[in-house]
């Protein structure tokens, strides 16, 4: 196989280099075969990477243009120019047609992991294939990273979707992101997501999207603690003495974001019993602490969303309740969400401070909690696939429950 070398910077995973190049991960560790003992990366190394293959089609019985485009994810203008040799007119059983490179066909890629960087490239190129996505700054990361959002649609319902509160839940941020690019291409194709007219919702909801609540505890999880960390020594210690960070869900200063919220704070608080910074369940010294939250809660107040939807993993359910103050077709959506996604609806009790909590609490409007997929956090993205599956159909339930 042909190959060319790669010089490994800061952040990079086999992965996010297989992403880079466009070729598949398996091919990757083919030409680097000292990855099968040790995986880990050394920033200067040179690795091997396969030439990308020009990837092709074969035209089935019953495929048109349109079809095609669709069960591959291409769009179709971009079809017809990189094979412009093929008479439109008809398509040729067992005939072949070049596709564009993984590269250029989608935005959003789900072999790699996600991070704040592949976030903030994605966002910038969507909007610049979709000029309709507004993409919006409502604050910044304790370590001053942008918490970026999305905004889609033009209809008077406004929901609001969130991922990666959690850091070690990073899947969700992909899950969103994927679901975003899914539903403007949709849009733009006049065609269907998760089974519903895109137009149709496009015109009855406005979607605001935050892939990523938490992206310094996102950037620790993925790449692990590095001694150039303004933290390090901190973090090493709430860490209990480790530099690998996959079971970390809180924000860089060890606070866990779905306990900031002023629902009944105290009482989660006393319910936890952790008093200082920590991998998880610290709520903070006081609620809104910390800067994610507190972004969240004012943008939240200047949109005055109808309805929310917060992304976690994993168990498969969706949390609709929160002490009595939901309204009543709390219960009804969150059984037509269950009905989508094969999800269980659960009323749920003994547990404050979260973003759906204080939502329902101060606003008496839906608000929901998704655990998507099922294993042991983080999710791996072989995974992906699957879960994206039953989330789609999730989402685009969703944002068609309001009449
Ligand atoms: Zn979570």
């Amino acid at each position: 196989m042909n190959t060319v070398t790669y010089t490994v910077c800061p952040g990079d995973t086999p992965r996010r280099i297989a992403r880079l190049f466009g070729v598949s991960y398996p091919s990757l560790v083919a030409v680097n075969p000292q990855w099968e003992e040790d995986p880990a990366l050394i920033d200067g190394e040179i690795v091997y990477v396969p030439m990308p293959m020009p990837r092709l089609y074969v035209v089935r019985q019953g495929d048109t243009w349109e079809s095609i485009a669709a069960q591959t994810g291409c769009g179709l203008e971009q079809l017809w120019e990189l094979n412009s040799h093929v008479y439109k007119g008809y398509l040729t059983t067992g005939q072949w047609l070049e596709l564009p490179s993984a590269h250029s066909s989608r935005i959003v890629a789900s072999e790699a992991e996600y991070g704040p960087q592949e976030l903030s490239q994605d966002l910038a190129r969507l909007s610049v294939r979709y000029p309709f996505l507004k993409v919006e700054t409502i604050g910044q990361s304790v370590l001053g990273k942008p918490l970026l959002t999305l905004q889609i649609g033009e209809g008077p319902f406004r929901w609001h979707f969130n991922g990666a509160c959690h850091a070690n839940e990073w899947i969700t941020s992909l899950l969103l992101m994927r679901f975003a690019e899914d539903y403007a291409r949709a849009y733009r194709n006049r065609s269907l997501i998760g089974g519903k007219d895109a137009a149709k919702l496009f015109g009855k909801i406005t979607l605001y999207i935050a892939p990523m609540l938490n992206p310094d505890g996102v950037e620790l999880v993925l790449e692990g603690l590095k001694p150039a960390h303004p933290l390090f020594k901190e973090l090493l210690l709430w860490n209990r003495g480790s530099t690998r960070f996959g079971s970390w869900k809180a924000n860089t200063r060890g606070v866990d974001l779905n306990d900031q919220f002023p629902a009944h704070w105290e009482d989660e608080r006393d319910r936890r019993q952790i008093n200082g910074p920590a991998p998880r369940d610290y709520g903070g010294p006081a609620p809104l602490s910390e800067p994610e939250a507190r972004s969240l809660v004012d943008w939240t107040e200047r949109k005055d969303f109808h309805a929310v939807l917060a992304m976690h993993t994993q168990g498969e359910e969706i949390y609709w309740n929160y002490r009595d103050n939901e309204p009543p077709e709390a219960a009804v959506w969150a059984g037509r969400l269950a009905n989508a996604s094969g999800y269980r609806a659960v009323r749920l009790t003994g547990s404050d401070a979260g973003y759906k909590d204080w939502f329902i609490q101060r606003f008496k409007r839906p608000g929901f909690t998704v655990e998507a997929g099922w294993g042991h956090n983080p999710l791996p993205l072989e995974g992906f696939a699957s879960i994206y599956d039953g989330v789609v159909k999730l989402f685009a339930e969703a944002l068609d429950l309001s009449e």
